[in-house]
């Protein structure tokens, strides 16, 4: 059972709170009776009409889009730029997806799109967050002393960032530089490149590789790719 409320904004009528108006008006029936409870209780059997028509639950459904340096994680940008929706297919789009969280125009990698509220919600509540992996190209051969203060926290712009996992990949000598490899489970603005920054190692380029038990195996640069039904569970 559901809250009324909760069945109109599931069928994509209208967020919850525009439901609360729509019910309050009269305009929705249950089994054919007017209700006017935003709290009443449905079941999946219950015939819900608004305005005399049936609503259908609206299938939702979830893509990982291996996103590319140069786009911006929005669904519409007022300053004309290029957004990560122009990647997805026409039909795709059609279905209202959005995306879960964010990913800097310079950032490339796993970034997951949905039409499901509740999951997209879950997943970035600070409480809830998953752990979120990121390949970074440093500047410099990061030290073993930043490597524990990143570890243990850093403070980025006032705030004390979690533990983190932490380890050099890759130095590079030639260029100076140093390829690591950083698990987070929160999402603060820009925090990779905050906390980087904060340890004197700022960052060239930066490649978010798994989000949670996701991986960017088999899917190309600027490509993406249903999530299967038994990775969307894992993740609920
Ligand atoms: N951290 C960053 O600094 N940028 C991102 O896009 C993601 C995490």
């Amino acid at each position: 059972m559901i809250r009324l409320q909760k069945k109109l904004a599931e069928a994509g009528v209208s967020s919850r709170r525009g439901a609360v108006e729509i019910i309050e008006a009269g305009r929705v029936k249950v089994n054919g009776v007017v209700i006017k409870q935003p709290g009443h209780s449905v079941g999946s059997d219950d015939k819900v009409t608004v305005d005399d028509r049936v609503i259908e639950k609206e299938e939702h459904v979830y893509y990982l889009l291996n996103k590319p340096t140069g786009y911006v994680t929005t669904v519409k940008d007022d300053l004309k730029r290029r957004t990560v929706m122009s990647l997805f297919e026409e039909v795709d789009k059609a279905q209202r997806i959005f995306p879960i969280g964010r990913l800097d125009y310079d950032t490339a990698g796993i970034l997951l799109f949905t039409n499901d509220g509740d999951l997209a919600y879950y997943l970035t509540r600070p409480e809830f967050e998953v752990p979120k992996t990121y390949l970074a190209r440093v500047e410099g051969m990061l030290t073993k002393v930043a490597i524990k203060a990143l570890k243990t926290g850093v403070k980025i712009d006032n705030y004390l960032t979690r533990p983190a996992r932490v380890k050099a990949v890759e130095y590079d000598t030639k260029n100076n530089s140093t390829l690591v490899e950083i698990i987070i489970s929160e999402g603060k603005n820009q925090q990779v490149r905050k906390m980087m920054e904060t340890v004197g190692f700022p960052v060239k380029n930066l490649t978010r590789v798994g989000y949670a038990f996701l991986t960017l195996d088999g899917v190309e640069r600027g490509g993406y790719r249903p999530l299967k039904i038994h990775e969307v569970k894992k993740l609920y």
